[in-house]
């Protein structure tokens, strides 16, 4: 059972639960930014809020997906978004730049570009992300 913030209007998983409490447009987050990444986003989105029990939050800097807890973080960098998400074992392949271990999983990232970048792969890795909590 969510919760919407009166203050910031963000949804949240539980009443009271602490959170960056501020209005924040995703528009500012790609300010400057390629349209691509939009794009890239906009597709990740698609796929990703229409899973059972996913809020999407919003800070300064990233866009917070939750499900109870955080399973996917994505940050628009100035050319690329940063997508990171957690696996039980680590990834040391592409497209996985970085796979580090932090408590009992692994913390990951990609780098996204293009529309093209976008392969079920990656929808495969953000899957696993979720279902682990
Ligand atoms: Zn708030």
């Amino acid at each position: 059972m969510s919760w919407i913030c009166p203050k910031c209007e963000r949804e949240l998983p539980k009443p009271e639960q602490r959170h960056y409490c501020a209005r924040v447009s995703l528009d500012s987050l790609f300010q400057g930014r390629p349209p691509e990444l939009v794009l890239v986003f906009d597709k990740i989105l698609a796929e990703v809020a229409d899973w059972d029990g996913v809020l999407v939050g919003i800070t300064p800097n990233c866009i917070v997906f939750t499900r109870r807890l955080t399973f996917l973080v994505i940050r628009p960098m100035k050319k690329e978004l940063d997508v990171k998400f957690y696996s039980k074992v680590p990834h040391p392949e592409r497209p996985v730049i970085k796979s580090i271990a932090s408590g009992n999983k692994f913390e990951n990232h990609i780098r996204i570009a293009l529309l093209d970048d976008l392969r079920p792969a990656l929808f495969n890795y953000l899957r696993e992300s979720y279902q682990l909590l």
